[in-house]
């Protein structure tokens, strides 16, 4: 059957009530599960719910639900929680009620931008070429880091009624950089994202990377943006083809986070789920992308996407994946432009006819109550359509 899961923040079915949320996404809209987000970063959000204080929800983020301390005794990266929690731990009940329920429960594990890690602990922190330390990203090649992430989906899967783990940021090389304002162009966010701190330097050399000849290159390329003010709009494994130590360097990271999917999937033992937000150009959705290795599904993130044609977005997708693997969507649950109110009606139904089994709706705390019977219907042609 098609399977569609709400993403559903645990502040918003706290406070509006776990059971009247579920019986509206279960009764009413006719989802099959609940994808809830475990970490974060900062999150402001402006909430749609009648009724909820605060109207915008504020966090800086961090873990929600409360560690087993003994799970993170190998590493020195521990969990910080999010002070919205305080001493409640609202997985639990959530984690009981959708089981009871037959829901099926999904944790978003947020990889990167988790909470307040990199600036409590520089030591984590993503550092660009140039040596400035990310206040908000921790580097996933870190092996503190890594062991610090795979701790945590085992800590969600073993204490909780978990079914499947989704895995945001571990794109290898996130588009993202910490200058929200400025775009430099695709190839120039990912050079600029790429991390250079002092353990990946050392790590790479050791495997036999000539980190200083990408470092070089990679000085070079953003100096030449700075100084004709033009941008790099290819992606960057497009731009390193003839550069083989920036080659090496891409393809030693992207082992690296394919090194912690398959630790996070051998350790926590329920389906693991990779998100991936497809980037602009060919190569860089035909190339072998660490985030997608030993995932059992991979979650195209359409949202914010919307002007790319989902059909053609999603064929590509789907070549790129190995044989046993799953390609899943996550779809804005609102209009991306406030007024084409069938966009759901027709992404989903775009996405059951590709013959594609699982959608994530983003998210419950923005839908408009006037949207629900609209979203109800999205997901019964979805259903009819996938038959
Ligand atoms: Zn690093």
């Amino acid at each position: 059957m098609f399977q569609t899961n709400m993403v559903g923040h645990l502040w918003d079915l706290v406070d509006e009530g776990l059971d009247s949320v579920l019986d509206c996404l279960q009764g009413r809209i006719g989802v099959t599960g609940v994808c809830t987000p475990v970490t974060s970063g900062p999150v402001r959000q402006l909430r749609y719910a009648a009724e909820v204080s605060p109207r915008i929800f504020q966090t800086r983020g961090g873990v929600f639900f409360q560690p087993d301390k003994t799970l993170y005794e190998n590493t020195r990266c521990k969990p910080l929680l999010s002070e919205w929690l305080r001493t409640r731990n609202p997985l639990n009940r959530l984690s009981q009620t959708c089981r009871e329920r037959g829901l099926e429960l999904r944790a978003v594990v947020e990889c990167v931008s988790l909470g307040r890690i990199a600036a409590h602990d520089p030591h984590f922190a993503r550092k660009n070429v140039f040596g400035d330390v990310s206040p908000s990203q921790i580097c996933l090649a870190n092996t503190d880091v890594a062991e610090f992430i795979r701790a945590l989906t085992v800590d969600v899967c073993t204490n909780y009624a978990i079914d499947a783990v989704e895995l945001t940021g571990l794109d290898a090389m996130t588009p993202r950089t910490d200058d929200p304002h400025h775009d430099p162009g695709l190839g120039a966010r990912q050079l600029l994202a790429l991390c250079f701190c002092e353990s990946c330097r050392q790590s790479a050399a050791n495997a036999g990377v000539d980190v200083e000849a990408a470092a070089r290159s990679t000085v070079v390329r953003l100096n030449t943006v700075f100084q004709t003010g033009q941008r790099i709009e290819p992606p960057l494994v497009a731009l390193a083809g003839d550069d083989p130590p920036l080659t090496a360097f891409i393809s030693w990271y992207r082992d690296r986070i394919a090194e912690l999917l398959s630790s996070i999937r051998h350790a926590c033992g329920c389906r693991v789920v990779s998100h991936t937000r497809p980037l602009g150009g060919e190569e860089e959705v035909a190339t072998d992308a660490g985030y997608t290795r030993g995932a059992d599904a991979v979650v195209c993130d359409y949202v914010g996407r919307e002007t790319s044609d989902l059909k053609c977005l999603l064929e590509r997708m789907g070549g790129m994946l190995a044989h046993q693997q799953r390609l899943e969507v996550q779809l804005s649950v609102t209009p991306p432009t406030g007024d084409d109110h069938q966009a759901l009606v027709r992404n989903l139904t775009t996405v059951a006819e590709s013959g594609i089994a699982s959608a994530n709706l983003d998210h419950y705390g923005r839908l408009p109550t006037a949207c629900v019977d609209l979203v109800r219907q999205a997901v019964r042609f979805a259903r009819r359509t996938s038959r």
